[in-house]
């Protein structure tokens, strides 16, 4: 079966869905998107969307910002986010890719009398970051975007240029992320991750008013630290130099599941391996969003129609 797209309000095969080049989005910036990972459970023969809703409900937020209105509602976008992979007939982890975008074709730098489009894709995607031994992470020297030129909350499109800045200095200088500060000079996030500190036995990592995009597997790790293991995390500023003193250290993301970070600016993290936290955090995150963990069932939505064993 050829991979299918959603685009223009039908189903159609991905080859097919092609937007033309005066494309308002292409020049300006103008979409925002989001990444959901659907996980392969063998023992169950199925796929589940993790966190879908929270996906679309943090994918309308941005389109609030940008002044988007979507024809569909959280639970629409569910349904046909499910009808998409299963029309693709995948049964290995998947990675679906929503967009929504100012569609017109015309020229004009603004938000607003342009048409509001939407599609998604869906496809293959491995590993983004190797979560088996730390990565290595240095302090960017580009900062991060402020809420009042961009805001990081939205997962806008053309804010991801500061990202992109970031990341490829950080390959080019030899590391594996980024890890940007404010303009402040407090700690913000990673290219495509949002990052935790364990001090003291307690969870840190920066508020939502630090520049960072609330991430949804930020929300999984403080609920299942919380619930699951008795710590609790504070949101709060974080200096540059509790990077280097912090006893764990680990980036999360949809993408990027729960990522150790062993290095940061040459400096080991810890022992420079992985931590017994982290360690932990990140065998529960694997179990829960692939439906393996029972009790985050409801955190699973299945692809195919037929119940799971209990
Ligand atoms: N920050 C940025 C900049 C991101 O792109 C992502 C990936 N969506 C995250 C944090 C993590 O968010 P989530 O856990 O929802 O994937």
């Amino acid at each position: 079966m050829p991979p299918y797209a959603y685009f223009q309000d039908k189903f159609m095969p991905l080859a097919q869905a092609k937007i033309g080049i005066m494309t308002h989005a292409l020049h300006y910036g103008t979409a925002c998107f989001e990444g959901i990972r659907v996980n392969w459970n063998a023992e169950d023969d199925q796929l589940y969307v993790f966190r879908c809703q929270e996906h679309y409900q943090r994918l309308l937020n941005s389109c609030k910002l940008l002044d988007i209105s979507l024809s569909h509602s959280v639970e629409e976008l569910c349904r046909l986010t499910v009808d998409l992979i299963r029309r693709s007939g995948y049964r290995e982890d998947v990675y679906v890719r929503p967009l929504a975008y100012k569609g017109s074709e015309l020229l004009g730098v603004k938000l607003h009398d342009l048409e509001d489009s939407f599609l998604m894709i869906v496809t293959t995607f491995g590993p983004y970051l190797d979560g088996s031994k730390g990565i290595r992470c240095c302090v960017s020297s580009w900062r991060r975007i402020d809420d009042n030129m961009i805001p990081p909350r939205g997962k806008i499109t053309g804010l991801y240029v500061n990202n992109a800045f970031a990341k490829t200095e950080a390959m080019h200088n030899g590391f594996d992320e980024a890890i940007m500060l404010t303009s402040q000079g407090y700690v913000s996030e990673g290219s495509g991750e949002n990052i935790f500190l364990v001090i003291a036995g307690q969870l840190v990592t920066p508020s939502c008013n630090d520049g960072i995009l609330l991430g949804i597997t930020r929300d999984t790790i403080m609920h299942l630290a919380k619930k699951e293991l008795g710590v609790e995390t504070v949101e709060r500023h974080i200096d540059r130099s509790e990077l280097y003193t912090a006893d764990e250290c680990f980036m999360t993301g949809t993408a990027a599941h729960v990522t150790p970070v062993a290095e940061i600016d040459h400096r080991k993290i810890g022992r420079g391996v992985i931590g017994d936290l982290t360690r932990k955090l990140q065998q529960l995150y694997a179990d829960v969003e692939c439906g393996k963990n029972r009790k985050y069932l409801h955190w699973c939505t299945p692809v195919y129609a037929k119940p799971p064993k209990s």
